[in-house]
């Protein structure tokens, strides 16, 4: 089970450092003339959100190699993309937090996995 995720998770950033990736944001960006398509910001720090989760489409088409996901259509349509701000990108439910930085400052619990 537990390999299974950490199988996942590298899988999904595998996808996402792709060229394909990168252009698919950058469409979306243009599309929507680099403005936050909820509270209209324009520039800045923006992000593409997938508005059919990444994780959902992969699961959905049981991709699960880097070349099923770069034959599958929706994973690359720009319809299912939409520039947001990274606030508004922070309110979606299917908003993944990016590993945890460490700073100064900050507590650190370190749980031990069983
Ligand atoms: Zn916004």
């Amino acid at each position: 089970m537990k390999k299974k995720r950490i199988f996942k998770f590298s899988f999904r950033k595998q996808v996402r450092r792709l060229q394909e990736s990168k252009n698919w944001r950058t469409k979306v960006f243009r599309r929507d003339g680099f403005t936050c398509q909820v509270c209209g910001v324009t520039g800045g720090y923006l992000e593409a959100h997938h508005i059919k989760s990444f994780a959902k489409i992969l699961w959905d088409y049981k991709v699960s190699t880097v070349a099923e996901a770069l034959t599958c259509k929706l994973l690359w349509d720009i319809r299912n993309g939409q520039t947001l701000c990274k606030k508004c990108h922070k309110k979606t439910k299917n908003y993944r937090r990016p590993k945890k930085r460490r700073r100064y400052g900050q507590i650190i619990s370190i749980r031990r996995t069983k």
